[in-house]
């Protein structure tokens, strides 16, 4: 369910897929677009930091190291001019470090040109013809104090460069970390797309393929999960109706597949589908030379039950007799309810003796189940069969010849069976297509010249 800031027809309509990807992008691009802004202000730290250490660092450094450099030479200068070989070159060492004492680069500095100064006074006192003074202990101190102040210029200069180095360092660790963090949500942003596409386009869409596939071989699949995109709840939505109306098709079509070959008040095969079986079976039969045999059955005095009790009590009487045969027949048997209360049997692959048999465990198993009705009447039930080779005759003669047998049974008593005599050419002739007449159905058929 989407969140309730979003639009009524939003949350209860599914998204549309469009203006919700367009979102999604919105707000990274905007998230990405900040990230960008505080990665490229970290750059522009380094940038400064490194562009100041070329500006202004390395030439201060350059300077230092210049200055020590100076130092240095106005220390060694002085000792020249304290133990120059001769007075010339005393004075030459002199005018030098007159020179080096007035350098700017000295002067800049205030410690070096406060002992610079110094420096080049003691150093023109000494170097007077007429001086007496011993002046090594006062220059060993000078001299000392100039190699310490050159060392320490040396490592100011050193200490400038590592300064910003080290700044420079901190600020490029911090803008790695936050490069790591930009890639991460870009990672998390790409991997979340990927699963929302996964989730919510490419799944509906297999479920989509797997119900079409089954639509199409007729199999059931399994419900849509509601869909968050709107285009995609519509196309689940029409293969929806479409699966309805082919649902609903099948279920005409084994509604007008049942009427056309199934009973509806005993549930047996009506008569013209048990005969285009029997039909096939038949000559399928006769093809291999194999045994198969054909019978008629009829209740007895059932239209004294429908005069006693009614037509309602008479179905059940069908519906009953027809249940305990179904139970009766082994599966490989074929039965219909022929008409009225006339059943007619197919038996394959079985004799006429086997048939014999089964047929009157069907007799006895009719008679042994009479109707129990609601006010303690028993209403007992007998039938009556005829039962034929079937040979080399069509269906049409040989049910004609197991009715003759069933008229036979009901002559004999009834609640019994009967077979027909083995077919003659002259008295059976196969190419006979008239079959034994039904009863119609109803209370009040015609009567049928039976005893
Ligand atoms: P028989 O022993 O000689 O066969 O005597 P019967 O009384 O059974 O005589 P017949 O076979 O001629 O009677 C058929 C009766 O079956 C007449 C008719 O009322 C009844 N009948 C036919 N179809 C139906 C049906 O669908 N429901 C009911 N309740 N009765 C039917
Ligand atoms: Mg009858
Ligand atoms: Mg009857």
């Amino acid at each position: 369910m989407a969140p309730r800031f979003f639009p009524e027809r939003w949350r209860n309509g599914g998204w549309p897929a469009g203006k919700a990807f367009a979102f999604i992008g919105g707000v990274f691009g905007s998230i990405f677009l900040a990230l960008l802004i505080w990665l490229a202000a970290d750059q522009r730290v380094v940038l400064e930091r490194s562009q100041r250490l070329l500006d202004k660092t390395v030439p201060s450094t350059l300077e230092q190291f210049r200055l020590a450099r100076n130092v240095e030479q106005l220390r060694l200068e002085g000792e020249r001019v304290l133990s120059g070989p001769t007075p010339v070159a005393r004075q030459q060492a002199l005018f030098i470090v007159s020179l080096l004492a007035s350098h700017p680069a000295l002067l800049a500095d205030a410690r070096a040109a406060a002992l610079a100064h110094e420096v080049e006074a003691f150093l023109a006192r000494a170097a007077r013809a007429d001086s007496k003074v011993d002046d090594s202990a006062e220059w060993a101190t000078l001299s000392n104090r100039l190699s310490l102040l050159a060392d320490d210029v040396s490592i100011d200069g050193v200490n400038l460069a590592t300064d910003d180095l080290r700044q420079m360092a901190a600020t490029m660790a911090s803008s790695r970390v936050r490069l790591a963090i930009v890639l991460a949500v870009v990672a998390a942003f790409v991997g979340a797309i990927l699963f929302l596409i996964h989730r919510y386009l490419i799944r509906p869409l297999q479920a989509m393929d797997e119900a079409l596939s089954a639509l199409r071989s007729g199999q059931a699949s399994k419900p849509f999960a509601t869909a968050l995109m709107r285009e995609i709840g519509a196309v689940e939505g029409a293969i929806g109706e479409l699966r309805e109306a082919m649902h609903e098709k099948e279920q005409a079509a084994r509604q007008l597949l049942l009427l056309a070959t199934i009973d509806d008040l005993t549930g047996m095969f009506n008569r013209r589908h048990f005969m285009a079986l029997a039909d096939e079976e038949i000559k399928r039969a006769q093809r291999y030379d194999r045994p198969i045999c054909v019978a008629m059955a009829d209740l007895d005095f059932f239209k004294q039950i429908n005069d006693n009790y009614g037509h309602a009590v008479g179905d059940l009487v069908l519906q009953s007799v027809a249940q305990v045969i179904e139970k009766t027949l082994r599966q490989s048997d074929w039965v219909c309810r022929y008409g009225g209360e006339e059943f007619a049997f197919l038996f394959p692959e079985t004799g006429v003796e086997e048939a014999h048999r089964l047929a009157d465990r069907l007799c006895q198993r009719v008679a042994r189940n009479p109707l129990e009705l609601a006010n303690d009447v028993c209403l007992p039930i007998t039938l009556s069969l005829g039962l034929a080779d079937v040979g080399s005759a069509s269906l049409a003669a040989a049910l004609r010849r197991a009715d003759t047998a069933l008229y036979e049974a009901k002559r004999q008593g009834r609640n019994r069976v009967a077979i027909a005599p083995l077919a003659t050419a002259a008295a059976d002739p196969a190419s006979s297509s008239v079959e034994p007449q039904p009863p119609a159905a109803g209370p009040d058929p015609p009567a049928r010249s039976r005893p």
